[in-house]
């Protein structure tokens, strides 16, 4: 039985009275949890959905995003989770490519009338059947959408047991549709298997307590949130204080008030931690209490990663994935010597080498494309095998990142091969540029593209976000960094800006700048 919604079903009967989720003054026990997932799983069986069928879940992070989750998983039926920030047409995509049959889409808010996206998606695709909304305000009887039918009511009739579908470890849990970056966006197709050996292997790196509580800040649609908070979370029998959309105040306001012990985050987040002004008597609780803070999603600038330590005393562990290897393939693991600016060592099962482009292996310090192989690689992009084959050889993924490894086989990620900047026949990396950029005392915040350009093919843009109060001036700020770089790579354009495009998941979003 290999089925990951175990996860929930050993807590519920190990730790039923616990609090499995916190959403504002809402507390759901792990026994309710359970319990309503399984109404979610005997609902989507007496609507004729078959394990192998597959749901798509549009919701930010709260209770909702659990129950559907692993309702849907213990009928054996794939979960798609489905970002929210996406417009019907987008919506309409997803539902189509993926072939689901339902629809579990979250009422939202005046800012983010998900509800209506969702709906209006819908209406465009044929062979998705069910359209469940779940309302912001659980108390409402009445639909706000016409046409569209109530969870609660629909879920209300519903038993509250339900024995959950065996599944082999190769079955497919979740389609999980990536970024996008190029073309058209893909889904991963994670299995069970993927899975939950991410989830206990990431477990494993961290000292055992009786008792955690986790901020999930990172959108539980995306796989770092899924992973590294909500099932590592519920392994650990945590509670899960679930914050909708990142913001640093509420984050420093929930941290307090649920003396948070374990955060994970993008270095956006932490970069808004970090220039937060928050209060003496806040800074010392969280200090108290923050045990475990970790990053991904994108690489972590060595200023944030000094500037959290000293601020809340607490060492951000860096780690590495992708939401095709589930997502954790490498960390900087608490018991052994963690190396700043690394993405650290693979973690166990899970083997990382370095190829060039064509798929042969480099021996020694690199740079070349990381390739991975273990438990946690995707079973392919659905539907799409010549995707799939393009991205996996004998078992091994080809990310697309470039990196280096020092001889004791820690990973440094230089950057994205996409990101790279080629300027005069010159290869630029983003990366190199910001992290030097963000030790000038008046820059918070850079993110370095690469712009058109009639001679060079590329030039070299930095935007910048300065720290308040902050006067360096553009051409000050070009100049300093003449000094700093080879003549090839030195920001030839800085423009400023009070803040920065960026994704649900709050990474910077080179692609909009660009
Ligand atoms: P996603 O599939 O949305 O999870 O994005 C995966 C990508 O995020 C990877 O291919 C990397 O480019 C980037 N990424 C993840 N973790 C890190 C990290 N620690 N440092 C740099 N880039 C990272």
């Amino acid at each position: 039985m290999l089925n990951l919604s175990v996860l929930l079903e050993d807590a519920a009967r190990e730790t039923p009275d616990r609090d499995a989720v916190v959403l504002g003054d809402t507390r759901l026990s792990y026994a309710l949890l359970d319990t309503v997932a399984n109404q979610v799983a005997n609902l989507l069986a007496a609507r004729g959905l078959r394990p192998g069928d597959k749901i798509a879940l549009a919701s930010p992070n709260v209770p909702y995003f659990p129950m559907v989750y692993f309702g849907a998983l213990k009928a054996g039926v794939v979960v798609v989770p489905l970002n929210v920030l996406l417009k019907p047409r987008e919506i309409a995509y997803h539902l189509a490519d993926s072939e689901a049959k339902a629809f579990f889409c979250f009422e939202g808010t005046p800012q983010l009338p998900l509800g209506e996206a969702g709906f209006a998606g819908f209406q465009e695709t044929d062979a998705c059947e069910h359209f469940f909304l779940m309302p912001a305000d659980p108390t409402a009887t009445a639909s706000p959408i016409e046409g569209a039918e109530p969870f609660l009511a629909a879920i209300g009739g519903q038993p509250g047991t339900f024995e959950a579908v065996q599944t082999d470890a190769n079955d497919t849990a979740v389609v999980l549709y990536t970024s996008g970056t190029t073309g058209q966006p893909k889904g991963a197709e994670l299995t069970h298997g993927n899975l939950l050996m991410n989830a206990i292997v990431s477990d494993s790196l961290f000292e055992k307590t009786l008792h955690d509580t986790l901020l999930v800040a990172l959108p539980l649609f995306h796989i770092f949130g899924q992973t590294c908070m909500m099932n590592v979370g519920l392994f650990r029998r945590g509670t899960l204080v679930l914050l909708p959309r990142f913001d640093a105040k509420q984050a420093v306001a929930l941290m307090v008030k649920e003396k948070v012990n374990v955060f994970a985050g993008v270095p956006t987040m932490y970069w808004a931690l970090l220039t937060d002004d928050t209060s003496p008597e806040d800074v010392a609780t969280i200090r108290d209490n923050l045990r475990v803070a970790s990053s991904g999603g994108s690489a972590l600038p060595m200023e944030v990663l000094k500037g959290i330590k000293a601020k809340f005393d607490v060492s951000i562990l860096e780690g590495y994935g992708l939401s095709e290897t589930s997502p954790v393939a490498s960390f900087n693991r608490p018991d052994r010597e963690q190396r700043p600016g690394s993405i650290g060592l693979p973690i166990w099962g899970v083997e990382m080498k370095l190829i060039d482009d064509e798929w042969k292996t480099i021996e020694g310090e690199g740079p070349g494309e990381i390739a991975i192989r273990g438990h946690n690689i995707m079973k392919g992009y659905y539907n799409r095998p010549e995707a799939t084959a393009g991205a996996i050889r004998d078992g091994w993924f080809r990310t697309g990142d470039v990196a280096r490894r020092d001889e004791d086989g820690y990973y440094y990620i230089i950057d994205r091969s996409k990101d790279m900047i080629i300027r005069g026949g010159f290869n630029v990396y983003p990366r190199e540029l910001e992290e030097v950029l963000m030790t000038h005392p008046d820059v918070s915040l850079a993110a370095v593209v690469g712009v058109p350009h009639e001679s060079h093919g590329e030039e070299i843009k930095a935007y910048v976000i300065r720290t308040p109060g902050a006067t360096v001036t553009e051409d000050e700020l070009i100049a300093w960094g003449k000094e700093q770089f080879a003549n090839y790579k030195y920001p030839r354009i800085v423009e400023f800006r009070d803040e920065l495009p960026m994704t649900a998941t709050g990474k910077i979003l080179k692609r909009a700048l660009r």
